[in-house]
Formats: C-alpha cells, sequence, structure tokens
C-alpha cells in the first residue's frame, strides 16, 4: 500500500522544556529555523540545545503496528546493490584510523552502528529529505544515489511501541 506522498504535510513539534505540542506547516519551519519563531508555550527559540524539534505524529498509521508491513518503504542509498549481505563498513578503514578511534572493540561497535543506519528505512519524504541532506552536509555531493521501495515480508516482527529518534 503506497500512503500520499505529501512533503508540505504539516510537522508535529514538541518543546524540549516546557512539553508544549503544536503542529506547524513547512514555512513556519523555515523562519523557525531563522530564529523568526518562538515556542508558543515558552517562548525558547531556535538556538537552545533543549529547543522544539519535530516529532512524531500519534496519528501517523505508519505507528500501528499491525499496519507497518502493508505500507511501502523507501531508502535512499549510493550503493548501487543495497542492501548488501556482507556490508562491512569498516573495510576502508586504514589502521591508522582504527587505532585513531580507540581499537578493534571501538571500531566493530561502530561499524555495527553505522550497518543498522544503512538499513534504517521509511517515508518516501523521509528517503528523500536524507538524501538531500547527505547532498547538503556531507562529503556525497558528486555521488550518485539510488532509490529504493521496499516490501516488508507479512511474517516481519516489529517491535511494540515507537522510538523517539534522537538524530532527527
Ligand atoms: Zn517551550
Amino acid at each position: 500500500m503506497e500512503r500520499r506522498i505529501d512533503f508540505s504535510r504539516a510537522r508535529q513539534m514538541l518543546c524540549g522544556r516546557c512539553d508544549h505540542r503544536w503542529r506547524v506547516d513547512l514555512d513556519w519551519i523555515d523562519r523557525w529555523e531563522q530564529a523568526k519563531e518562538t515556542c508558543p508555550g515558552c517562548g525558547m527559540t531556535c538556538e537552545h540545545e533543549d529547543s522544539p524539534r519535530v516529532t512524531l505524529d500519534s496519528h501517523d498509521p505508519a505507528l500501528d503496528d499491525d499496519r507497518v508491513a502493508q505500507f511501502s518503504w523507501y531508502h535512499t542509498s549510493t550503493q548501487a546493490d543495497w542492501p548488501t549481505r556482507h556490508f562491512d563498513p569498516a573495510a576502508v578503514l586504514t589502521p591508522e584510523t582504527r587505532r585513531m578511534m580507540g581499537g578493534e572493540q571501538r571500531v566493530a561497535a561502530w561499524a555495527a552502528r553505522q550497518r543498522a543506519k544503512a538499513l534504517h528505512i521509511g517515508t518516501y519524504e523521509a528517503a528523500v529529505h536524507n538524501m538531500l541532506r547527505r547532498i547538503r552536509d556531507q562529503a556525497d555531493q558528486r555521488s550518485q544515489f539510488y532509490l529504493y521501495r521496499v516490501r516488508l515480508k507479512p511474517s516481519v516482527v516489529v517491535r511494540e511501541g515507537w522510538l523517539v529518534d534522537p538524530s532527527k
């Protein structure tokens, strides 16, 4: 099942200081990022560490564990053969980098986090946003990107409830 694709749908905001929740549109977020808007609850601007951030919408049908496998999910990657079964993010690290990272145990933990990130799937909009962010912020300005559409097996095991992604 495809969800309706809407890049400008309203976002749910949550303030880290006063717990105020409210809905905004993308123009608001744009002004917010330029410190032209404040939290309606406590007046905080975007510069603070615990300032309001986009959070999940509890009415989002994708949060319904029983429906997760019915939706199509997306992933953007610079890998032409994603998801590779034997993906080793540490393969490109030189012995010196491995030493600087604090030794093999640290490298293994880092590689596990990278592997988990590489298997992240989301909405079409999130996948495209992620690609644009990588092009903007990271070393992927000249990279070729691939868009993957993922169908989960009906037997997929979904973690109960949901988590707020700290990186968002
Ligand atoms: Zn607030």
